[in-house]
């Protein structure tokens, strides 16, 4: 029989599971914190717990986080992490050192069904959905990995998949790691949750209260352009979509990012940054414009930098805060709309 995993449960479930193994519910919290807060994944080394609890624990769970199968390191810092799941899977995290942050990206699904036309991971299909234990594993084993004394302080949930359309474990996840008492601690304005669009998903999560930040992948400010790049635009068009975006429950000064990853010839006439400007009008939002990555076969090219430049000067004459992001990683495959792993091993 195989045994359940401990990491992905609520700290409540651990105290529930304590409960149902006729212990108190404060030695669930006390898994809880050795897991979640003290990165310590081995029952024998929870040395406040009683002996007998442990062993009546290991008969029937387990504490598994992803064992990076390899570790790409990017001329710019950044590392790629590759992560071979149970089933042979192979799902990526992305950790981004800057200044003082280090940021990791980390994936919701093996693969992602939504076929956006400059993206690599779209290529691959949809596989399966991550569980909370294998998302928040991703960011367990990216700790274990770091240096003592070093932390990632940022997380953005940007690698492969759509986290709304794995919704349930995506929150579950959000949870444990916000959870500033027994779980991994992060502030959800450290948390980035980034979305194509899905209309429903952005109302549901609103509801959640999770004050963690949205990001929304846009690329395009007219319905007809985001169709060509997007196909999920036909489910939810860009009216739809800004309005569920208006109704989305912000923190004073939180804002909501807009991905607009710029394509040569495609999406980066001033014009198009003007129509872009025209839609953001009113709503509390920061752009963040994503030089397009090459990758082989893809049907796209980078613009030349002045024209990445005029499309930032109109968006920011418009009053809107836009960044320009070179991607990292560009050279291991680990940027923007590049992540793609054989799915099998
Ligand atoms: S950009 Fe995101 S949603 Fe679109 S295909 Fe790639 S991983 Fe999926």
């Amino acid at each position: 029989m195989s045994r359940e995993n401990l990491v992905g449960r609520l700290p409540s479930e651990l105290e529930d599971l304590a409960a149902a193994l006729g212990a108190s519910r404060y030695r669930g919290r006390q898994v809880a914190t050795w897991i979640y807060r003290k990165g310590v994944f081995d029952l024998e080394a929870m040395t406040d717990l009683p002996k007998d609890f442990r062993e009546r624990l290991a008969l029937g769970a387990c504490i598994a986080v992803p064992e990076p199968e390899r570790v790409e390191p990017s001329r710019d810092g950044s590392r790629k992490l590759v992560f071979v799941l149970g089933d042979g899977s192979r799902v990526s995290s992305v950790l981004m050192p800057d200044d003082d942050r280090m940021t990791l990206c980390v994936s919701t699904q093996v693969g992602c069904g939504f076929e956006c036309r400059f993206c690599l991971t779209g290529v691959m299909g949809l596989e399966r959905n991550l569980t909370p234990a294998e998302i928040v594993g991703q960011v367990l084993a990216a700790n274990r990995l770091l240096a003592p004394g070093q932390r990632v302080t940022h997380i953005v949930f940007m690698g492969m998949g759509e986290p709304l359309a794995n919704f349930a474990a995506l929150v579950t996840s959000l949870r444990i790691l916000s959870d500033a008492r027994l779980g991994v601690g992060y502030s959800p304005r450290r948390i980035t949750v980034s979305t194509v669009g899905l209309v429903p998903g952005i109302e549901k999560l609103g509801r959640e209260n999770l004050k963690v930040n949205l990001a929304v992948s846009l690329h395009a400010a007219t319905d007809q352009a985001r169709e060509r790049l997007m196909p999920v635009n036909r489910s939810f068009d860009l009216a739809a979509l800004m309005a569920a975006l208006r109704r989305y429950p912000l923190a004073p000064r939180q804002r909501i990012f807009f991905e607009y990853v710029l394509l040569d010839g495609v999406n980066d006439t001033p014009e198009e940054a003007r129509r872009l400007a025209q839609l953001l009008r009113g709503l509390r939002a920061k752009v963040n414009l994503i030089p397009f990555n090459d990758w082989e076969g893809a049907e796209f090219r980078r613009p030349p930098l002045p024209r990445i430049l005029a499309f930032q000067s109109v968006l920011l004459d418009a009053g809107i805060t836009t960044t320009v992001r070179w991607s990292k990683g560009e050279d291991i495959g680990a940027a923007c709309g590049q992540l793609r792993e054989s799915v099998t091993a």
